[in-house]
């Protein structure tokens, strides 16, 4: 078994910190409570350990290939995406009356790192999938969401998300892509979008690219753009897909990582299809709305990296982990006859233990916003509705900026923990390594999320939703202190100077973002970090406190809880405490960050 579900830490995720319980009782998720997630999440584990996992290696030695127009995926792919949709995975998140199965993302984003432990390049299609049908539903027409939901939510159709142009990346405002409107209510697309993930293959009968352009008289900026379904097979009246789009694959990517996932160049009005010059599509929503409805799409979309984080950071532990028992190197420090497994070594243990709390407190952190998700678009009260989506928001370029960071260090670690075999490709510990380089790059750059988090998130409402974090963060500070103990007084400790630093560091963006602006964006990502390794670190805090309450009472697996409460403990010790530099670099760093000309660089 080369990847074992981390079926127990997830559960305890939901039930202990995310509230699954009260997720269960908001209207419409009665049936979701502690057993279904347990039945749905050991099911979701045995797909993923025995069909997918084993595809990894596989799709990272036979990537996809293109000749002609055509794309072929890895050998086995097509047969796993059969017995995904067949299975109803696709269909976990997303509405019943379409299909779906309507389980909370509590439970649903757990499955979802499921699926990207096993194979990244794989997960990738599922997931813009995921996004197209949200966008689908948030602004679709009836029509437009009879014709397509339904087959995309039983995995016989993928979706695409098609905004990169080539002079278009982070800055969506120079979208060129044009949509000539018809007659007939219809619209032709022009242009060429670059980097489509599984803009082309041959795992579903049709590919539904959901592609911002402007039409003829739209204003210049992101305020002129609109977003139009483009399907690959215009679908007839019978919901068949039937004459060829004027959409062509011209080539795909060779590229570092996840190579199985398919990255295409996608040429729309060629004029080589069945329909004339010109992709028929059709207006999602209104004119010049498309932006808005895209930020759905991408919300959905960041959340879901975010998780590819975790996900990849946890596959490269358990390698790690298995390794460092296995390899025999070096006495023990403090005495042994010979050499001895390299986990007895500190320093490796001190890789792992970085390795593995990075990853418990980034999912951690990821299921609470899933809970704040589930409330903000479920709950009955809507002030509550609002405070829940708030926090969500907040909680989404966190979740994809530092989740996605963080992983680049675990699978870098997890190379370094291997030795010289960690950079030999057959030992599969670089191929994470390399996989994960993509995560902090792609569905906006770190930098793109530091930018919404200080801005948007933070200055937009002088701090309030960040301060809001922050009162229960010393709340739980208040409980660790009440419960006292060795463990628990030290991670009150840790946790009470990283809330400081973040206190200020809000106060400081808060304040520059109306004068320095400059100064402010200088910090960004020093700022994001620190949010992110701090309310992470405040999970784990509340992890600590629930276990320890649970291992007097004589409740639950000892072993899970005392290992908690370590990694937690860890968490406090070597990664809290990095809350101090990332303050200092967040609101005292922008001199250097500015000081030089251009000429000088
Ligand atoms: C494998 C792969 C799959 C992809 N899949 C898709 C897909 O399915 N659909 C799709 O539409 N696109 C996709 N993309 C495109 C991806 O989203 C973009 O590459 C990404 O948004 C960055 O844009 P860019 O490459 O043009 O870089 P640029 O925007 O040119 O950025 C270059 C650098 O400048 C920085 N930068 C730019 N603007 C700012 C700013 N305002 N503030 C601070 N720093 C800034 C960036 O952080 C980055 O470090 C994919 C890309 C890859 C490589």
């Amino acid at each position: 078994m080369t990847y074992r579900a981390p079926v127990k830490d997830m559960l305890f995720c939901m039930t202990e910190l995310a509230r699954l319980d009260e997720v269960a009782r908001l209207p419409g998720f009665e049936d979701f409570g502690a057993d279904t997630a347990q039945a749905v999440l050991e099911e979701c584990a045995k797909f993923n350990e025995g069909v997918v996992a084993p595809l990894n290696v596989e799709g990272d030695k036979h990537p996809s290939t293109w000749k002609d127009g055509v794309v072929t995926t890895t050998p086995g792919f097509k047969d796993a995406f059969r017995q995904f949709g067949e299975g109803g995975w696709q269909g976990l998140q997303h509405p019943a009356e379409f299909g779906g199965q309507g389980l909370p993302k509590t439970i649903g984003a757990a499955c979802i790192e499921m699926l990207n432990s096993a194979n990244l390049s794989f997960a990738l299609c599922p997931l813009l999938t995921d996004g197209a049908i949200e966008a689908l539903l948030t602004a679709g027409s009836p029509e437009l969401q009879a014709a397509y939901l339904p087959k995309m939510i039983d995995g016989s159709w993928t979706g695409t998300m098609n905004l990169t142009e080539p002079q278009a990346g982070s800055d969506l405002a120079l979208v060129r892509s044009k949509a000539v409107p018809q007659a007939d209510g219809s619209y032709r697309i022009f242009g060429q979008k670059i980097f489509i993930t599984y803009g082309e293959h041959d795992m579903a009968r049709n590919i539904v690219h959901l592609v911002l352009a402007r039409t003829p008289d739209a204003p210049e900026g992101v305020k002129g753009i609109s977003l139009f379904v483009v399907p690959k097979y215009l679908v007839d009246e019978r919901g068949t897909p039937g004459r060829r789009n004027d959409v062509w694959c011209q080539s795909i990517e060779h590229k570092l990582g996840i190579k199985a996932s398919p990255t295409a160049v996608l040429l729309y009005g060629d004029d080589k299809g069945e329909v004339g010059a010109g992709a028929i599509g059709h207006l999602i929503g209104e004119e010049n709305r498309g932006l808005e409805y895209m930020f759905v799409m991408m919300n959905a979309a960041r959340f879901a990296v975010g998780v590819q984080g975790i996900a990849v950071a946890e596959r490269a532990y358990q390698q790690a982990v298995a390794y460092a028992k296995d390899r025999l190197q070096s006495r023990d420090v403090a005495g042994s006859s010979g050499a001895v497994p390299i986990i007895r070594h500190p320093d490796v243990r001190r890789m792992l233990m970085t390795m593995r709390a990075h990853t418990e407190a980034a999912r951690a952190l990821a299921c609470v916003a899933a809970a704040a998700s589930d409330a903000g678009h479920h709950g009955a009260d809507e002030v509550a509705r609002r405070e829940n989506m708030a926090v969500y928001e907040f909680l989404v370029p966190i979740v994809k900026g530092w989740s996605t960071e963080m992983s680049l260090e675990v699978t870098s670690l997890g190379v370094q923990v291997h030795g010289g075999m960690g950079f030999i490709e057959e030992t599969g510990a670089a191929q994470h390594y390399r996989d994960a380089r993509i995560l902090t790059i792609y569905e906006g750059t770190t930098a793109i999320q530091a930018n919404d988090l200080i801005g948007r998130k933070t200055a937009r409402d002088g701090g309030a939703v960040a301060r809001a974090l922050i009162a229960k963060v010393r709340e739980t500070e208040a409980q660790l202190s009440a419960r006292g103990g060795a463990d628990l007084d030290a991670i009150a400790a840790r946790l009470s100077a990283g809330r400081a630093a973040l206190e200020q560091a809000v106060d400081f963006v808060v304040r520059a973002y109306k004068g320095d602006v400059r100064a402010a964006f200088a910090g960004s990502v020093p700022y994001l970090k620190l949010a992110g390794v701090v309310l992470s670190g405040w999970q784990m805090a509340r992890a600590a406190l629930v276990a320890d309450q649970m291992l007097k009472a004589g409740e639950g697996d000892a072993e899970f809880l005392s290992a908690k409460i370590a990694t937690a403990r860890f968490h406090a010790d070597h990664l809290m405490t990095q809350a101090g530099a990332l303050r200092s670099a967040a609101t005292e760093g922008a001199a250097g960050v500015l000081a030089m000309p251009e000429t000088a660089f």
